[in-house]
């Protein structure tokens, strides 16, 4: 699928959401890196589902002014003391979460749910500043690609990574994917290194079935036909099930699709509460996992990615200058919309 291009006169712009539902376009900044730190400029950021609550103002975090962008590629623009000088000029991703290192989460290594974790474009100017200060640590080098703003595609493939890591995923499973927004699909390529039996991706709109069959991640059914393909290939159940739709009463669903002793993987992050019948929690011996961002998986993800150039291209379906970001928030809260990964590009 060829993705939309913007068409706007190139120039680096700040993007700032002042407010819900209300951007400033703004003349970028020029900040200076503290020791450790350094100023990446951004080529190219991804808005996704998140960043359309905070724009919106119904996400838990909303709290304007606000500059976001969490998924972002960019150069090392600037070094600050003690920062290794052969990053000057790297074409970087960036990992955006901003840990504490001293609470008892960072002691055991899951800096990712740091008790005092601050994000990158939530709670910390993010890379739609243009050009922001982060920790040298965060950026991670990413190969030449002809396509440089794809590499925007790492943050959100981390976080796949990292439930999929969660889940303790073995070869020879049969995994169902509900929904195959960018995460759902994210999934399914991570899953693709752990030589699943099947993996079965269970997705309302025609056209995101299709993708996910035209990148061979599995097999696509409409989320009314999960049971009769799982009687026929799984009946006890998919011994996996994650739940990336981020809609609570898919979650409560989900136990009908699992078999006893399987587990199921929360990604999406719906505000209700979600309810299943607390006996089946026994009855089975579920186990229900929680996931967030990710720790340690972006050197993962560049290699899942590098080996993976159609997913990239199908998935990027829209590209715009940052000075449109109105236009970009307004065809993801489109109803029906057929964006998938709406990116902003600085040139
Ligand atoms: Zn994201
Ligand atoms: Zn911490």
């Amino acid at each position: 699928m060829e993705a939309t291009r913007h068409n706007a006169e190139a120039g680096r712009v700040a993007v700032v959401t002042a407010g819900p539902g209300q951007l400033q376009i703004e003349p970028e900044e020029n900040p200076v890196p503290a020791a450790g730190e350094i100023v990446v400029e951004a080529i190219a950021t991804g808005v996704c589902g998140s960043d359309v609550h905070l724009f919106v103002g119904d996400h838990p975090y909303s709290n304007y002014p606000l500059v976001q962008g969490h998924e972002t590629v960019g150069l090392v623009a600037e070094l600050g003391a003690g920062v290794d000088p052969a990053l000057q000029g790297a074409r970087v991703v960036v990992e955006p979460t901003l840990e504490c290192g001293s609470c008892p989460e960072c002691a055991r290594g899951a800096y990712n749910r740091c008790e005092r974790l601050e994000v990158i474009g939530v709670q910390r100017t993010g890379s739609l500043a243009g050009r922001f200060v982060t920790r040298a640590g965060k950026a991670h080098r990413v190969p030449s690609a002809s396509d440089a703003a794809g590499w925007a595609l790492v943050e959100p493939v981390a976080v796949a990574c990292h439930a999929v890591e969660r889940s303790g995923a073995e070869p020879g499973e049969l995994v169902l994917v509900l929904g195959a927004g960018v995460i759902g699909l994210s999934v399914a390529l991570a899953l693709s290194r752990r030589e699943p039996r099947a993996v079965v991706v269970a997705e309302p709109s025609e056209q995101r079935r299709r993708r996910v069959e035209e990148l061979g991640l599995g097999i696509a059914v409409d989320p009314d036909e999960v049971d009769a393909l799982l009687a026929e290939r799984a009946p006890s159940g998919a011994d996996l099930v994650f739940e990336a739709t981020g809609l609570p009463e898919v979650l409560g669903g989900a136990h009908h699709h699992v078999r006893p002793g399987g587990r199921i993987v929360v990604l999406g992050q719906g505000a209700g509460d979600f309810a299943m019948p607390m006996i089946v929690m026994t009855r089975k011996e579920l186990t229900l996992v929680g996931t967030r961002n990710s720790a340690g998986q972006f050197p993962a993800a560049i290699e899942l990615l590098s080996g993976s150039p159609e997913f990239v291209t199908s998935v990027i379906t829209h590209r715009f200058h940052p000075s449109e970001a109105g236009q970009a928030f307004a065809e993801l809260t489109t109803p029906g919309t057929a964006a998938l990964k709406v990116l902003l590009e600085f040139a």
